[in-house]
């Protein structure tokens, strides 16, 4: 066969195979042994198109060819070396790769003998290399191994008898050169590149799909050691899609909830979620969509509609492009701890409650009077408003008490409690039983004239209460009498004193016959005299 043409079939046949190997890629998606593959197939194809269009002198261009032959071949045996099961480190390849072009450089300062001698030697170690590689490790099918390994040294074997021609008998070689004995080197060549090819291309795949079984296998053990540790958890697991509909849930999720598997599947996880944790859904849930994890407390619904508390820790699923898919969540049966923490809560709260309230009007007592006075008044100080305080005291009580019993004298004082209470209408003004039958108010942001008002209120209230008082001197109903003073904040003033100046004007009331309401500003109070 004419060298030319073979060259020429060799470039062809060589991109071809090329092509095949790169759609073999992308659908296999094997990116460790295909790439040395393809780049040997295009280094070999170009080598063999440029040797077709050769002069019949050695120069560069004939080099070059040798060389991408020669790289082609190299690469031909790393892919094959990683077929076989072989590691294949960066450094060799790219030392191979730097040999081989030296190589090439040193046949130009060669004779032609023995420059052909020395690229058949190259070329018989790159082919006898595969073969070595197939027997050494290899674990694919026996006899294809074998009619590739063949291949290989045949191929091997026919480039070393030829380069021991060249270098050990170059004048016999010389008068071979031309006959149809080294005619033949180039059509066994593409004879071994037709078998091999093919060979090598089945044991690609039979590789690849050995892989995949391998994979498929690994991957039924890790789902079955997945569901064994799902199934043996104490804890309840439970999956969403994007829709947080439940697409999995363990069996104890399911029975600390009162459903089965069957019935939790498919319904959407808010509608475990009693009306007071929306909220807390609706957070979490946008956490999720964000891409972030979390641990909350959170109470869920049971078949019985009781509610069932559980710390959750969660996980989003995102998919490869970080897209949210849905999410994970682990739930910790903490029913019992919390619902003692709640009912702690509760009792605490209601002791605090307790120890603000007067027992016998359900009003604020004494100790909150002052809490809220102390805060208010240090409020004071950055708002620079004004507060009152309105103090009042009911007339002749202890009459009231001697002549209709302490019983009786109990229900008057809590009747004016409920006034006292009902005259307040804002949030931050307070009522309360200061001591015996004194009550008091803290209006904050109320100037005197408005504090006035507020006690005329509670003065006209009483009045209507109609609580008879046989035994007052002033009315023949129960009466009291009002003591009120407004304040600035002032570092010289403190809460007793603004109480003490509320005092004053309330005795004043007394002292100037009762059911009156004696008012004055903090400082002009100042100058009341007392006796
Ligand atoms: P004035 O008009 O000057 O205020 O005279 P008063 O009698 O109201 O004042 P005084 O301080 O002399 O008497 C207050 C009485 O209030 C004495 C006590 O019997 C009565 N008192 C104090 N706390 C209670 C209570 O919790 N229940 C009852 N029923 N009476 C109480
Ligand atoms: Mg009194
Ligand atoms: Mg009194």
């Amino acid at each position: 066969m004419d060298l030319r043409t073979v060259m020429l079939m060799l470039a062809v046949g060589s991109f071809l195979y090329g092509l095949l190997l790169v759609i073999f890629k992308f659908k296999t998606n094997s990116f460790q042994e295909v790439p040395f593959w393809i780049t040997a197939k295009n280094l070999q194809a170009a080598g063999s198109l440029l040797l077709y269009f050769r002069t019949s002198a050695y120069d560069g261009f004939t080099m070059l060819a040798n060389t991408f032959l020669l790289l082609g071949c190299a690469y031909e045996a790393c892919a094959i070396r990683i077929l076989s099961g072989y590691n294949m480190k960066r450094r060799l390849h790219v030392i191979a790769s730097i040999g081989v072009i030296l190589a090439c450089l040193i046949t130009v300062f060669l004779d032609s003998p023995y420059r052909a001698g020395l690229i058949f030697l190259l070329q018989s170690v790159f082919y006898f290399l595969p073969s070595v590689y197939l027997f050494g490790k290899s674990d694919m099918e026996f006899s294809l191994k074998l009619l590739l390994a063949a291949c290989y040294f045949a191929a091997g074997l026919i480039f070393l008898v030829s380069s021991i021609i060249c270098l050990a008998f170059p004048v016999y070689a010389l008068k071979l050169n031309g006959s149809p004995i080294f005619g033949l080197i180039p059509g066994v060549s593409f004879c071994i590149f037709l078998v091999s090819g093919f060979i090598l291309l089945m044991l690609a795949k039979e590789r690849s799909d050995k892989q995949i079984q391998e994979i498929k296998k690994s991957l039924k053990k890790s789902e079955i050691r997945f569901q064994q540790i799902i199934e043996t958890a104490i804890e309840g697991i439970l999956i969403f899609d994007e829709q947080y509909k439940i697409t999995f849930a363990n069996k104890n999720m399911a029975s600390v909830l009162g459903y089965t598997i069957d019935e939790m599947i498919g319904r959407s996880y808010v509608s475990f979620f009693p009306e007071s944790q929306i909220d807390v859904y609706n957070y979490q849930k946008s956490l999720r969509k964000k891409g972030e994890g979390s641990v909350y407390e959170c109470c869920l619904l049971r078949k019985d509609g009781y509610k069932h508390w559980f710390l959750v820790s969660a996980k989003p699923i995102l998919d490869d492009s970080g897209n949210f898919e849905g999410s994970f969540a682990m739930l910790t049966d903490i029913n019992d701890r919390k619902e003692m923490e709640l009912l702690l809560e509760d009792s605490n709260r209601r002791l605090r409650e307790l120890s603000n309230t007067d027992s016998l009007t359900g009003i604020a007592n004494r100790r909150c009077f002052d809490a809220v006075l102390e805060r208010e008044y240090s409020r004071l100080r950055r708002s620079k408003s004004e507060l009152s305080i309105i103090l009042f005291d009911i007339d002749h009580f202890k009459e009231y008490n001697d002549y209709y019993g302490h019983v009786t004298g109990d229900d008057c004082l809590r009747q004016i409690g409920g006034v006292l209470a009902s005259s307040i209408i804002r949030a931050v003004d307070l009522a309360a039983r200061y001591g015996g039958e004194e009550f008091a108010c803290i209006l904050p942001d109320t100037d005197i004239h408005s504090a006035v008002k507020v006690a005329e209120r509670i003065q006209q209230r009483i009045k209507e209460l109609k609580i008879e008082h046989k035994k007052s001197a002033v009315s023949e109903f129960v009466t009291a009498s009002f003591g009120i003073t407004t304040v600035r904040y002032s570092p010289e003033i403190t809460p007793p004193d603004i109480i003490a100046a509320a005092d004053k004007l309330l005795y004043k009331a007394k002292v100037s016959g009762r059911n009156l309401i004696k008012f004055a500003e903090y400082a002009e109070a100042q100058g009341i005299d007392c006796v």
